[in-house]
């Protein structure tokens, strides 16, 4: 794997802290927990995002573009995260907010991420759920066009191969800083949505010969169709980077046991999570993506899935920014 093959444009402040939850650790009892800050990224509050955007941007540099357009759902970290490369890079940016979640309050579309995509200039227009979004986007990038822009159309969650090589990089930064420290990784741990952060780690640590296991938390879509998604861009994405070998459907785990209602909808584990995280050891979580990830984290090991040896990453893909449109999950909260 040699990813300088690949066009970038620098981002994001990296190598993201990888540290040990020491507090977190001894609450449960072991395994082991570190925690690999991608919150950390730097751009706009950053955020797992950032990673894709990197070859994302510079691809569309390359391709002559002026404006970006993409989409997600109305509290989208994804699309903060484009409108601020979009501004670092003196681009325009188009966005379409599908209205997913509609019963969270006064807040919840005009706080938090939409607020910074307002301050960053970001175009918006609303959708109503279940359309095609990246077909709308499609549409609003012609129209585009039709007018003499030159779009570039970024998928949902920027996961396609060219995003997901951003997480191929990161399971090269986390290995590497693990070989640097002697650490011995048994497990990672994450929210998994779009698919491009688990396609890209899995791809990449195939291409590193690290065979570590990856398990993603669904946030949306059943288990077999997350599993489907994830494989099927690790595969293409495998093949953009030229790794020699088979992929396997197995290489890919992931649970669907933390959705809850849908999509955005809090759950009880969610809430206690990151409540945990936040008392013990002062680190923010959201409640769409990380929160349910983490809580996947803690259901596991309650449920007795590692040694109290074992060292187990949980990556943190960001998005505290939607914790201001859903105060009123954390005002109501009493003391854990
Ligand atoms: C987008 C996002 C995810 C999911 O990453 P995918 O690559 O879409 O699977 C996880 N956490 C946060 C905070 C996100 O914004």
């Amino acid at each position: 794997m040699h990813l300088a093959r690949f066009p970038r444009y620098r981002l994001g402040h990296f190598p993201t802290p990888l540290e040990r939850l020491d507090r977190l650790s001894a609450a449960l009892g072991g395994p082991e927990i570190w925690i690999k800050r991608d919150d950390c990224t730097g751009l706009a509050s950053g955020g797992n995002k950032t990673r894709k955007l990197e070859f994302l941007l510079a691809d569309a540099l390359e391709q002559g573009a002026d404006t970006l357009v993409t989409q997600g759902a109305t509290q989208s970290n994804h699309v903060r995260q484009t409108a601020a490369a979009a501004a670092r890079a003196g681009l325009a940016c188009h966005a379409l907010l599908e209205r997913r979640v509609t019963n969270q309050g006064a807040d919840y579309e005009s706080a938090g991420n939409v607020l910074l995509d307002e301050m960053m200039d970001c175009h918006f227009d609303f959708r109503p759920e279940g359309l095609d979004m990246n077909a709308e986007a499609e549409t609003l990038a012609e129209s585009l066009r039709s007018e003499g822009r030159k779009p570039y159309v970024i998928p949902g969650g920027g996961s396609n191969p060219v995003g997901a090589l951003g997480y191929a990089a990161c399971a090269q930064e986390l290995v590497g800083q693990a070989d640097a420290m002697g650490l011995r990784i048994d497990h990672i741990v994450h929210a998994t949505g779009s698919a491009g952060t688990q396609a890209g780690l899995v791809a990449g640590l195939h291409a590193l010969n690290a065979p570590i296991p990856v398990t993603g938390y669904s946030v949306r879509a059943p288990r077999e169709k997350q599993i489907d998604n994830v494989h099927g861009l690790a595969l293409r994405t495998a093949e953009l980077l030229s790794v020699r070998g088979d992929l396997p459907r197995e290489s890919v785990v992931a649970h669907d046991d933390q959705v809850g209602a849908g999509y955005g909808q809090p759950t009880e584990a969610m809430v206690e999570a990151m409540i945990m995280l936040a008392r013990l050891e002062g680190i923010l979580l959201d409640p769409v993506y990380s929160g349910k990830g983490f809580a996947g984290l803690v259901a596991m090991v309650r449920a007795g899935a590692f040694a109290k040896t074992d060292r187990v990453v949980f990556l943190h893909t960001g998005g505290s920014v939607a914790l201001f449109a859903y105060g009123h999950l954390f005002q109501t909260q009493k003391a854990a």
